[in-house]
């Protein structure tokens, strides 16, 4: 159940509502946003919901039966859509490209990069500063000095920065520097980093976990929304199948079926998603004709020295032709 309040509820008509909800032996968490003020119930009481919506001082009830309920359609019908600063959109009607090396290594790379994106329109960058790699041994990320002097050029440059955040620790840091947090696939069930990521008010892509189901994700999502963050945008980048003839196994179904369980806007990761470059293209394509309102991909000057992921990293022509296909893909599925 989601109560939502109105903002000008007055002290009476709380304790109105209380006092019912408390004859219900309905037991709510409070949840207060950037946007709203929420009651969630999570037991299995029934009750007429009308004796509540006619309540002063409520805007809205809706019954939710699923273990996550703010991020669910079934009380949010319209799409939610994330803006970054002033003129980035991302959600129904606007199409976002997220562009950039898998990890920042240089001055030079962020300097190319950045000229790239600019060519292309693009104005969102990734790249990882603190990177989660599977060997202790590989390239680990420039740190907070990378993402300074990143964030000084990019700022430069008009361009936002999306960077992943592997620590509750770091995020404080990183706060003034990065326009959204990237919650990497490892860490997608971090509750503690997810409740902290819902005490900011910045935009955060919440990846799926390497074997997360939708559900986990959705619930994942929902620490941060009742924590207070409703700026959240989920990514689908590939799961870990039984099938190794690639690197992850971009489960396309789940982007058509987040859109349906979700308001929030769905992100497609390809380069993960599938981790070959040569297909990277293909699979963006099909994930935006699946209902992806943007898709974020790895691009580097020459992939084949690059520190992390150059494998399944586009090269600046095949970026090129790639952003102007996703625009005209993007075009054709609003026609449907
Ligand atoms: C990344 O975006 O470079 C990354 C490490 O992604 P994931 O968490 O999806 O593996
Ligand atoms: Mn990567």
């Amino acid at each position: 159940m989601i109560i939502q309040l109105d903002q000008d509820i007055t002290a009476a008509q709380q304790k109105a509502l209380a006092d019912k909800l408390a004859s219900f032996q309905f037991k709510a968490t409070p949840v207060s946003t950037q946007f709203a003020e929420y009651l969630i119930g999570t037991g299995k009481v029934e009750f007429d919901i009308r004796g509540i919506g006619n309540l002063e001082g409520i805007k809205d009830i809706h019954r939710v039966s699923d273990a996550y309920k703010l991020v669910s359609r079934k009380w949010k019908v319209q799409d939610t859509v994330c803006e970054i600063g002033e003129d980035i959109k991302i959600g129904t009607g606007h199409f976002a490209m997220m562009a950039g090396p898998c990890s920042i290594e240089s001055e030079e790379q962020i300097a190319a990069t950045l000229t790239h994106l600019k060519k292309n329109g693009v104005k969102i960058m990734r790249g990882g500063v603190y990177k989660p790699r599977s060997s202790p041994y590989s390239f680990r990320g420039l740190g907070i000095d990378g993402l300074k002097l990143w964030h000084s050029m990019a700022k430069e440059a008009g361009i936002a920065i999306i960077t992943e955040v592997m620590m509750t620790e770091q995020i404080e840091a990183m706060m003034d520097y990065v326009d959204i947090f990237q919650v990497g696939a490892r860490n997608s069930q971090n509750f503690n980093l997810l409740d902290a990521l819902g005490e900011v008010d910045k935009p955060v892509l919440l990846k799926r976990g390497i074997s997360g189901t939708l559900d986990e994700l959705l619930q994942s999502a929902e620490y941060i929304f009742s924590h207070g963050n409703e700026k959240i945008m989920l990514c689908e980048r590939g799961i870990r199948t039984f099938e190794t003839a690639y690197r992850n196994t971009m489960d396309i179904n789940a982007i058509a079926m987040l859109k349906e369980k979700t308001h929030l806007p769905v992100i497609a990761d390809p380069s993960h998603g599938i981790g070959v470059r040569q297909f990277v293209d293909k699979i963006a394509l099909a994930s935006i004709m699946a209902g992806a309102d943007g898709v974020i991909f790895e691009v580097h000057s020459t992939p084949e020295k690059a520190f992390s992921d150059g494998q399944q990293t586009l090269n600046f022509g095949e970026a090129d032709a790639l952003i102007s296909k996703m625009r005209k893909a993007f075009r054709l599925r609003q026609e449907f």
